[in-house]
């Protein structure tokens, strides 16, 4: 059960509300976010929500049967919008488009890829300067400085970044370049993080797990709301399977079932979800027509230099040809 407070509720007014949840055996967590003030109650208990609705101080109460609960969609009538400033909705009428190298490489590499995005209109970089890497050896990331560099030339095309951070120690230095936090598969559980970023007063995309199911990266995304955050925003990226033909099994169903489940906006990430280049363009678009709220995919100048996924990685023709279609799709839907 989620009970919606006024931001004025006086003490008195808090502690009566309180009264009753114990009363009736619930545990409460108070959530605070930037928009609004819940308590979240879990409970075996059948309550009569009309004890509750008529108390000063409570705006709204809501039964959810969910597990996790500010995360559902059964107690939201509206879908979630993330406003990223100059215009740029994302959960809105129209799905939004990012695009980037898989890693932030050079200035000269940054500087193309800015270029080609605001020639297509595309508004919202994605490049990882702290990068996961299966083997120790591989090219780990440029970085803060990076970052830095990618927030001074995305900055005058008015591009926004998407980036990853790995670990709570990198948030508050990433903070005034990033614009949407990215969380990646393999912390998709780490529940530290999670925390942290419940903490921030930025979006944060949150990508399923290499081997997560639905339900736990919902969970994920509870964890970051419950410590006050909800700007959120989940990416299905494919899952492990038995499959070898392919990188990852790309979730394409998860796309509609988190839309029912979850009024939070679903962005998907063929890149990854595929690991092929030749099969992201279609991917992307069969994503678009199952209603998801975005896509996010890499580009490179020249993917086969590319210091990480090039092998699942668009060239400037390919993206650019990918992004005609995509509004051809948009136009359609
Ligand atoms: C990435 O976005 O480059 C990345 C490492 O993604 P994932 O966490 O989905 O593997
Ligand atoms: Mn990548």
């Amino acid at each position: 059960m989620i009970i919606q407070l006024n931001n004025t509720i006086t003490k008195a007014d808090y502690a009566k509300v309180e009264k009753v949840l114990a009363e009736n055996k619930f545990s409460v967590t108070e959530v605070k976010t930037q928009f609004d003030r819940y308590l979240v109650c879990i409970g075996k208990k059948e309550i009569d929500i009309r004890s509750l609705g008529h108390l000063a101080g409570v705006k709204d109460v809501h039964i959810v049967s969910d597990n996790y609960q500010l995360v559902s969609r059964k107690w939201k009538t509206e879908y979630t919008k993330i406003h990223l400033g100059d215009g740029i909705i994302i959960g809105g009428k129209t799905p939004v488009v990012m695009a980037g190298p898989c890693s932030i490489e050079s200035e000269e590499q940054v500087v193309k890829v800015a270029q080609h995005l605001h020639k297509n209109n595309i508004k919202i970089m994605r490049g990882g300067v702290y990068k996961p890497r299966s083997s120790p050896y591989a090219f780990r990331g440029t970085g803060i400085e990076g970052l830095k560099m990618m927030y001074s030339i995305c900055k005058p095309y008015g591009i926004k970044i998407i980036t990853e951070v790995m670990q709570e120690s990198q948030i508050k230095e990433m903070l005034p370049y990033v614009d949407i936090f990215q969380v990646g598969a393999r912390n998709s559980q780490n529940f530290n993080l999670l925390d942290a970023l419940g903490e921030v007063d930025k979006p944060v995309m949150i990508k399923r797990g290499l081997s997560g199911t639905i339900e736990e990266l919902l969970f994920s995304a509870e964890y970051i709301f419950s410590k006050g955050n909800e700007r959120l925003l989940l990416c299905e990226r494919g899952i492990r399977t038995f499959e070898t033909a392919y990188r990852n099994t790309f979730d394409i169903n998860a796309l509609q079932v988190l839309k029912d489940k979850t009024h939070l906006p679903v962005i998907a990430d063929p890149s990854h979800g595929v690991g092929v280049r030749s099969y992201v363009p279609k991917l992307t678009l069969s994503s678009l027509m199952s209603g998801c709220d975005g896509v996010i995919y890499e580009v490179h100048e020249k993917p086969e230099e590319s210091f990480s996924d090039g092998q699942q990685t668009l060239n400037f023709l390919e993206s650019e040809e990918l992004i005609k279609k995509i509004n051809t799709v948009l136009q359609i839907l």
